[in-house]
C-alpha cells in the first residue's frame, strides 16, 4: 500500500529530518507539538501541525492514544515514531496497527523481544551471536548476585533488564560494593523502568562500542550497512559517532555484519535496526543489545553509503523490498557526527537551558546539519537538550576530522553552552585522531582533570 500521509510522533531535529524525506517522496506530514515546541521549525515545515497541550512527555509525546486519535482525525495512513518516546513501545506499535494505521518500524513482537535485555540475550545465544560473559537469567537474591559475580570475576556490571538510555547500570568491583549496591540498583530499576529485574555481566574495561546498522524487508531479505563507532560517550550516552570504525579489520566487519543479520533473522525482523556490540582490542566482539528503531546517529551511515534510511523505512512499511542488495552497498569515505547538546561539558555535561541568541553556521555542502532549533529559540528543561547534529563527510578520516575542525572554528552559538568545545577538543586529541580510543575516553579525561 502506498503511504500518502504520515503523522510524526516526535519533535525537534528528527521530526524535521523525517519531514525532509516525506517532502521528497511527495508524502504529506502531520506534526504534533507540546507547548514549548510551538516555535520550532518542524512545526512550521509539516503540512499540518496539531497542538498537544502540555509540557510533560507523559501528556504529550508519550500519550499514544491521543496521538493515534489525531492521526485518524487527520486522515493519516501511517505513524513514524522517530527515536525515543514511543519508538520502542511494543504496545503502542500494536495499538497503531489495531487502529488500522501502519507503524513505520518493526513488528510489535520484534520490539517486545528486543526491549528486554535478558530476552534479547537468549535470542542472541540461539542465533550464535557472541555474548558478554555473564548470565542469561535474572538474579533473584543478593546471595545469588555474589556467587555469580565471583564466578564471572570482578568487575561486573549490575544491569536493569528493562533499562535504556544509559541508565540503570552500575559497575561493581567487590563483594562489599555488591552488598551495598544490590538493593539500590533493583529499586532504581523499579522506579525508572517499572521492572526490578536485574542481571549481571562482566564489565569490560576498555572496549569500543561498535554497532551494525541493518535493514530487513517484509519479504525476508536482509542487508547490513556496515558499522558505526560510538565510543565517545558521557554517562553511557553517545556524543560523537563515526562511520566506518577507524580500527576494525574488514574480516571483523564481515563477521559482525553476519552476526547482526543472524539475530535479525531469529525474530523475523524487518525495518531499520541496530545491533550493538562491545569490541575488545583483539577485535573479539560481544552482543550488547538491539535497538529496534532509527538511531540518532543514522546520518553517518547515510553519508558513507549514499542512502536515505527514512525512505527505506517508508518503503519497507509499504511492503516493498529493500532498495539495494548487500553487493550494491559500498563504503564511500568517512563521516563523523557531533551531537549538539545544550550542555556545559566543563560541568559534567549538565543541561544548559535558555535562549539561543546567535547560531551562525558556515555554508558547506560537505557538512550536513540536522537542526531542530533556530537562533532566537529557547531550549527548555522539559525535553531532551539536543539542539541538533553536525555531520561531516570526506574522502577519508583524516580529511573528515580536519574539515570538521575548520568548520567548527568558524561556528558561533551564543546564549547557551553547547557541546561544540567538547567536539573541538575530541577532534584535536591524539587518542581520537589515532582512532584507537575506547568507551572510557571521557572518564579518562575527567581523571586528568580537564
Ligand atoms: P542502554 O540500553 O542504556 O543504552 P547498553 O547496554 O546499550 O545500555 O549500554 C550503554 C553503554 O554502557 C555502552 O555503550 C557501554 O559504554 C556501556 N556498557 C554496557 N555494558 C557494558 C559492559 N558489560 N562492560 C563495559 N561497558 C558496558
Amino acid at each position: 500500500m502506498k503511504i500518502k500521509k504520515i503523522l510524526i510522533a516526535n519533535r525537534g531535529e528528527i521530526a524535521r529530518r523525517i519531514i525532509r524525506t516525506c517532502t521528497k517522496m511527495a508524502i504529506e506530514t502531520i506534526a504534533i507539538y507540546a507547548d514549548p515546541d510551538e516555535p520550532l521549525p518542524y512545526v512550521r515545515e509539516a503540512s499540518t501541525s496539531v497542538h498537544l497541550p502540555g509540557t510533560s512527555s507523559t501528556n504529550t509525546y508519550l500519550d499514544g492514544q491521543k496521538i493515534i486519535r489525531i492521526a485518524q482525525d487527520q486522515g493519516a495512513d501511517a505513524i513514524h515514531p522517530g527515536y525515543g518516546f514511543l519508538s520502542e513501545n511494543a504496545e503502542f506499535a500494536k495499538a497503531v496497527e489495531d487502529s488500522g494505521l501502519i507503524f513505520i518500524g518493526p513488528s510489535p513482537e520484534s520490539i517486545e523481544a528486543m526491549g528486554h535485555k535478558i530476552r534479547a540475550k537468549k535470542l542472541a545465544l540461539a542465533a550464535n551471536v557472541p555474548l558478554i560473559p555473564g548470565n542469561t537469567s535474572p538474579v533473584q537474591s543478593l546471595d545469588q548476585a555474589l556467587s555469580e559475580a565471583q564466578s564471572i570475576g570482578y568487575p561486573v556490571l549490575l544491569k536493569a533488564a528493562a533499562g535504556g538510555g544509559g541508565k540503570g547500570m552500575r559497575t561493581i568491583r567487590s563483594d562489599k560494593e555488591m552488598k551495598e549496591m544490590y538493593d539500590r540498583v533493583k529499586s532504581e530499576a523499579k522506579s525508572s523502568f517499572g521492572d526490578e529485574e536485574v542481571f549481571i555481566e562482566k564489565y569490560l574495561e576498555d572496549p569500543k562500542h561498535v554497532e551494525i546498522q541493518l535493514f530487513g524487508d517484509q519479504q525476508g531479505n536482509y542487508v547490513h550497512l556496515f558499522e558505526r563507532d560510538c565510543s565517545i560517550q558521557r554517562r553511557h550516552q553517545k556524543v560523537i559517532e563515526e562511520a566506518p570504525c577507524a580500527t576494525i579489520r574488514s574480516s571483523t566487519r564481515q563477521k559482525m555484519g553476519k552476526a547482526a543479520i543472524r539475530l535479525a533473522q531469529e525474530v523475523g525482523y524487518f525495518s531499520s535496526g541496530t545491533v550493538e556490540f562491545l569490541m575488545d582490542r583483539d577485535q573479539n566482539f560481544y552482543f550488547l543489545e538491539m535497538n529496534t528503531r532509527l538511531q540518532v546517529e543514522h546520518p553517518v551511515t547515510e553519508l558513507i553509503t549514499g542512502t536515505d534510511l527514512v525512505k527505506w523505512q517508508i518503503l519497507v512499511a509499504e511492503g516493498k523490498p529493500l532498495p539495494r542488495s548487500q553487493d550494491e552497498l559500498r563504503i564511500d569515505g568517512h563521516a563523523i557526527e557531533l551531537r549538539l547538546y545544550a550542555e556545559d561539558y566543563l560541568d559534567n555535561f549538565s543541561p544548559s537551558p535558555g535562549r539561543i541568541d546567535h547560531m551562525r553556521f558556515p555554508e558547506d555542502p560537505s557538512i550536513r546539519l540536522d537542526m531542530g532549533f533556530e537562533a532566537g529559540q529557547e531550549v527548555t528543561l522539559y525535553f531532551d537538550p539536543m539542539i541538533g547534529k553536525i555531520i561531516g563527510h570526506a574522502e577519508d578520516r583524516e580529511r573528515c576530522i580536519r574539515k570538521m575542525q575548520e568548520w567548527l572554528k568558524k561556528t558561533l552559538v551564543t546564549g547557551i553552552d553547547t557541546t561544540i568545545p567538547f567536539g573541538q577538543y575530541v577532534l584535536s586529541s591524539p587518542d581520537f585522531q589515532s582512532g584507537d580510543y575506547a568507551i572510557t575516553y571521557y572518564a579518562d579525561l575527567e581523571q586528568e582533570d580537564l
